[in-house]
């Protein structure tokens, strides 16, 4: 089974980053620490958390707990990916909406025409929707750009 991460509230990058990977991650800018605990509690989420005091207290109440050193998303990702062994298949890229970790849905091509610029849309054929949030996703040069950034993670 894949690992299901809670990002704390200085790891929005990183978040992002695991759910374009296709990590079931939770962030929220604005959450307590007891909400956050017990959220990994109910739902079987390793913390990911820049803050010490976090980290012993989650690691205290049974929440398995990771504490990254690192202030820079990529040193992070580095990190989690070293010591969860994470491998990086890109086929399961871009399964999730960056913004609320849901898991996207196909759609058809004709009900998003008036939704993406008339070039994306000449130029692709497969395009993805968030159900929560209704953004919509494709396969552009911006996926090219942030595969090199992941293969440069995942090959060192
Ligand atoms: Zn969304």
């Amino acid at each position: 089974m894949k690992l299901k991460f809670f990002a704390d509230r200085m790891l929005g990058k990183l978040a992002k980053k695991l759910r374009i990977l296709g990590f079931d991650t939770l962030y929220f800018s604005d959450i307590s620490e007891d909400e956050i605990l017990k959220l990994c509690k109910a739902e079987d989420r390793t913390l990911l958390t820049r803050d010490r005091i976090m980290f012993i207290k989650a690691t205290k109440e049974g929440i398995e707990s990771f504490f990254l050193k690192s202030d820079r998303w990529y040193s992070q990702l580095k990190a989690v990916k070293n010591k969860f062994k994470l491998s990086f298949e890109k086929s399961s890229l871009f399964e999730r909406c960056i913004e609320c970790n849901c898991v996207l849905e196909y759609v058809e091509k004709e009900k998003i025409k008036n939704r993406v610029p008339e070039y994306v849309y000449l130029t692709n054929n497969q395009f993805l929707e968030c159900p929560k949030c209704h953004k919509i996703y494709w396969r552009g040069t911006h996926v090219e750009n942030i595969l090199k950034d992941l293969n440069k993670i995942f090959e060192g």
